[in-house]
């Protein structure tokens, strides 16, 4: 997007705000879909917890996407969005077998990530066909906090524990119709990914009844200009064509699946913040922002790395700036970074900003919520108002008649 258009959007609906570009979701989705068109069929559920707004979620079914969802809210959001029950996957961790069921009830595919409850599930239901969550233990990049497939991983069911579940499978006669792994997010090399998917499809092999191979997600994105991305040009041929030989080896056509949520909507993300004060220290020189981790905490939780421009003074001189935010912690979002000179008053927008990060926003500091505004056919459509005092007393019970 154009800075013209992101600070019409600022002064319209006021900062902080969100502004996702549509076309740049539509354009990551067309490059994923064509990278695997060698597939007879792909499925990509977008993975709703990277940005769970309701437009935004009619906007993925409006491309064609299923959806990946891991709460049972997120998956009445899905429904509430348009999804039918069939387009909706719940892959979630740790959930109660009451939550299954009712995702199950709702009609919806469940992805079953433990063998205790992979039993539970299937003596009470054996006849809902269920997919089933395999760790692998391989890690396919990124760092320990995003990386979920490695041998302490609390997620899916070890690679190791295949003849228990074949066991539970045959025990209960449940039926598996789908296998899935996840193994994190950062993929940077492929051959490890795909090193990965060879043990899925060997696992696959064991099971009769399968529909589709889930592979997941953690396409990487760039989040600055050196960065290396996932190849996804690459990976669609090499597993694609791999894919299409299994399905030949396994006598039956199935569904490739995909889950992404960043490779979908992080780039399409802009988090725009106004400069309260710039404050020269002996040391540096601050950019305070009217914003602090309970609008954004990816740099602060996982040492994300946001690009941050300076919108209302693009040419301005460059100078090294430490930019922090209002909240009453150390909430820094960057240490350091070269940006066109900020006066206060100033807009700065910050990349990257689709994926986890408005759905990680707190009230912390008794702080709303900001804005969310949808940026379609080249117009700025209001998607989330900022939140308003109401909200944070909601549902607070105030008992001051007690004392
Ligand atoms: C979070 C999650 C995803 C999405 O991961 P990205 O790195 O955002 O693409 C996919 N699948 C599952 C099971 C997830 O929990």
């Amino acid at each position: 997007m154009k800075a013209k258009e992101l600070l019409a959007i600022a002064s319209e609906f006021g900062a902080p705000v969100y502004v996702y570009d549509s076309e740049k979701i539509k354009s990551q989705h067309e490059r994923l879909t064509k990278a695997f068109q060698n597939v007879g069929t792909l499925k990509v559920n977008y993975a709703a917890k990277a940005l769970s707004n309701l437009s935004v979620l009619r906007f993925m079914k409006h491309l064609g996407c299923g959806l990946d969802t891991v709460s049972i809210q997120e998956v009445r959001l899905g429904l509430d969005a348009g999804f039918k029950p069939e387009e909706i996957i719940f892959t979630p961790n740790g959930v109660s077998l009451e939550e299954l069921e009712k995702a199950a009830e709702l009609g919806v595919q469940i992805n079953i990530d433990n063998l205790s409850i992979l039993e539970q599930f299937g003596s009470k239901h054996p006849t809902i066909p269920v997919c089933i969550r395999i760790n692998p233990h391989v890690m396919a990049g990124g760092n320990s906090k995003i990386s979920v497939g490695h041998i302490d991983s609390k997620f899916g069911i070890s690679i190791h524990q295949l003849p228990h579940i074949l066991r539970i499978a045959e025990l209960t006669k449940i039926k598996i119709n789908g296998i899935h792994m996840h193994t994190g997010s950062d993929i940077l090399d492929i051959d490890v990914f795909i090193y990965a998917s060879e043990i899925l499809f060997d696992a696959a092999k064991k099971f009769q009844d399968l529909e589709f191979i889930d592979f997941g997600s953690g396409f990487k994105v760039p989040y600055k200009e050196s960065d290396i991305q996932t190849n996804i040009e690459e990976l669609g041929n090499k597993l694609g064509e791999r894919f299409n030989e299994f399905c030949k080896d396994y006598g039956k056509p199935l569904t490739l699946a995909f889950e992404p949520g960043k490779y979908l909507v992080s780039e399409a993300g802009s988090f725009l913040v106004t400069v309260n004060v710039v404050k020269q220290t002996t040391s540096t020189v601050f950019a305070g922002i009217d914003s602090g981790f309970n609008h954004l905490i990816r740099p602060m939780f996982y040492g994300a790395y946001h690009d941050i421009r300076n919108l209302s003074n693009p040419n301005g001189k460059e100078r090294f700036y430490s930019v922090v935010g209002y909240i009453c912690e150390t909430d820094t979002f960057a240490n350091n970074r070269r940006i066109a000179e900020i006066s206060e008053g100033d807009i700065l927008c910050f990349s990257n900003a689709g994926a986890y990060c408005f759905g990680m926003a707190s009230n912390y500091n008794s702080r709303y919520r900001p804005a969310e505004v949808l940026w379609h056919n080249g117009q700025a459509h209001l998607i989330r108002e900022r939140e308003t005092y109401e909200d944070l007393k909601r549902n607070q019970i105030d008992i001051g008649t007690q004392f």
